[in-house]
C-alpha cells in the first residue's frame, strides 16, 4: 500500500512524504505518482507517540467501571454507587487514598448491602470488597487458603481490604477480558503508535490476550510487555518483552537482599529492571539495591514521583532512566498541594532538573491511574498546572519540544534519542492540523488529524 502525504511540515520544511510497504520510502518537495494522496496542508508530520508506561487491560476495564476519583467524602461515594443500575457486580475505581484508607467491608455494606461491590483505590494497590463480594471471592476456601493479600482484623476476619491482590482476585472472579477495541481507537486518535505495558501481573495468559489484539488490529499499536515473571516473545513479533517490573511498597518493603537478588535475577535473564518508586523511601531503597546489584542499560525508575535533590546525582551516577507522568499533576495536583508539605513539592514529578543532570527521561500516562492522553502529559510538562491552575514545581517545566520528545523515544530506549521521520524508517506517523510550533503552543489531541502504524492508517479525522 502506497500513500503520498503532500505538503507536510517536517522539521521546519514543507515536503512530501511517500510511504510504501509500511516504511517511509521518499521525502522531498514535489513528489508525484499514483499513490493515494493525503493533503497535509502544512500540518506537522511527527513520529507516532509512545506511551512508555501504562496498564492496558486495567485501562480497558476501567471503561466499564464507576469512576469515583473526584469524590470529596464517603457520602459522595455512596450516592454514586446507589445510582448504579442492574444486579451484578459493581466495579468502582479511583477511590481517593485518604477515603479508601478509612473504610472496611462494613462501610461498603452500608453503601451497597445487596450486590457484590469491589472498589479500587487511586493507586491501584488496594481493593476494597463488601460482604457479598467477599462471599463470592472466598467461596470454597478455608481461612488457611487465603493469601497474604487478604487483610484480616485481630479476630482473623477479612476486613474486605485486599492489598496487591489483582492476580489472585482475577483468578477467583472468572471475569471476561475487557474489550480492547475502544482503547486502541482512543490511543490512535491521540497519535499513539507504541505502548509499553508495565503491569507486574502480565503472564502467559494476559500476554496471549494482548498479542491476539495486536494481530487482529484491535489494538493497532506496537507493544512491549513488562512482567514480574518469565515471559516469552512470540515469533511473529506481536509484542516484545521489556524489563522485569519490580513493584515495591513503602508500607511493606521486601528484605533488602531479596530486592538485590530480584534485580540481579532480571539481569541474569537478559532483561533490565524497572522499579516502581512513588515515595522518597521507595526511591532510596531502590537506589541502594541498584548500587548493590549493579545497573545495566535499560534499568528504569518508574514514576519517580518524589525525587529529593541528592537522589538526582545518585540516579545519574547509576545510569538509570526515569519514566515519569506529568499528567498526575493535571489530575491530582490540587490534592498534592493539600497533602504534600511545601518544602517537598519541588521534588514532585521532576523533569527539567533530571534532563539538565543528563538523565534520560521518558513520558508516559500510567493509565488508568493517570490521564491516558499524552497531550495532557505534554501540556502539563510545560505549564505544571494543577486543575485549579496552581503551578507545582515551576522550575521543572520543559520547553514544548522537550515535552514532545519525552514521547518520541523508542519503546526499548525510553528517554533515549528521539525517533525521526526518515527514509527507511517505519511509517509510524502522526499528522497534525498545523505546524509543530503552533500545535505545541497549546498541546491538545484535537490537533491530531491522522495516525499511521507501519504504514496503515489507524486514525483519521473527518474526510482526510
Ligand atoms: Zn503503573
Amino acid at each position: 500500500m502506497t500513500m503520498l502525504l503532500r505538503s507536510v511540515e517536517l522539521e521546519g520544511d514543507v515536503v512530501d512524504v511517500r510511504i510504501a510497504g509500511g516504511r517511509i520510502v521518499q521525502i522531498g518537495p514535489g513528489l508525484s505518482g499514483d499513490a493515494a494522496i493525503v493533503e497535509g496542508r502544512g500540518g506537522a508530520l511527527i513520529p507516532g507517540l509512545a506511551d512508555h508506561h501504562l496498564h492496558i487491560l486495567a485501562t480497558a476495564a476501567r471503561r466499564a467501571s464507576v469512576a469515583i476519583d473526584d469524590v470529596a467524602d464517603i457520602d459522595a461515594i455512596a450516592a454514586r454507587l446507589a445510582a448504579v443500575e442492574g444486579l451484578g457486580w459493581i466495579r468502582a475505581v479511583g477511590c481517593p487514598a485518604v477515603l479508601a484508607d478509612a473504610m472496611t467491608r462494613d462501610d461498603l455494606d452500608v453503601m451497597v448491602p445487596d450486590r457484590p461491590l469491589r472498589m479500587q483505590d487511586q493507586t491501584g494497590a488496594l481493593w476494597l470488597l463488601n460482604g457479598a463480594a467477599l462471599d463470592r471471592v472466598l467461596a470454597g476456601l478455608g481461612a488457611g487458603d487465603w493469601p497474604a493479600s487478604v487483610e484480616r482484623d485481630a479476630k482473623g476476619r477479612p476486613t474486605g481490604r485486599i492489598w496487591r491482590g489483582d492476580d489472585w482476585l482475577r483468578g477467583r472472579m472468572a471475569t471476561d477480558p475487557p474489550d480492547l477495541a475502544p482503547l486502541g481507537r482512543e490511543l490512535a486518535r491521540y497519535g499513539v503508535t507504541a505502548l509499553a505495558d508495565a503491569s507486574v501481573s502480565n503472564d502467559a495468559r494476559s500476554a496471549a490476550l494482548l498479542a491476539e489484539a495486536v494481530r487482529t488490529g484491535t489494538l493497532p499499536q506496537r507493544l512491549m510487555l513488562m512482567s514480574a515473571g518469565p515471559l516469552t516473545a512470540p515469533a511473529d513479533g506481536a509484542f516484545t518483552v521489556g524489563p522485569v517490573k519490580l513493584l515495591i511498597d513503602t508500607r511493606a518493603l521486601p528484605p533488602f537482599d531479596a530486592m538485590v537478588a530480584n534485580i540481579a535475577d532480571a539481569h541474569d535473564r537478559g532483561r533490565a529492571a524497572a522499579v516502581h518508586c512513588v515515595t522518597a523511601t521507595e526511591l532510596a531503597f531502590t537506589l541502594a539495591a541498584f548500587t548493590e546489584a549493579g545497573c545495566q542499560d535499560g534499568d528504569r525508575i518508574e514514576h519517580g514521583s518524589v525525587i529529593a535533590p541528592d537522589a538526582i546525582a545518585a540516579i545519574r551516577e547509576a545510569g538509570l532512566r526515569v519514566v515519569t507522568q506529568a499528567g498526575f499533576i493535571a489530575a491530582r495536583g490540587d490534592r498534592y498541594l493539600r497533602d504534600v508539605a511545601a518544602q517537598d513539592r519541588p521534588d514532585l514529578y521532576r523533569a527539567a532538573s533530571l534532563l539538565n543532570a543528563g538523565i534520560r527521561v521518558a513520558g508516559s500516562s500510567d493509565a488508568p491511574y493517570g490521564p491516558l492522553d499524552p497531550w495532557i502529559g505534554m501540556a502539563t510538562s510545560i505549564d505544571r498546572r494543577a486543575p485549579s491552575g496552581a503551578v507545582i514545581g515551576a522550575l521543572e517545566g520543559l520547553t514544548p519540544r522537550a515535552a514532545l520528545d519525552r514521547y518520541l523515544s523508542p519503546l526499548d530506549d525510553p528517554g533515549g534519542p528521539v525517533r525521526r521521520v526518515a527514509v527507511g524508517g517505519p511509517a509510524d506517523l502522526c499528522l497534525l492540523d498545523r505546524p509543530l510550533d503552533r500545535a505545541l503552543a497549546a498541546p491538545s489531541s484535537a490537533h491530531v488529524r491522522a495516525t499511521w502504524r507501519d504504514g496503515t492508517m489507524i486514525y483519521r479525522y473527518g474526510d482526510i
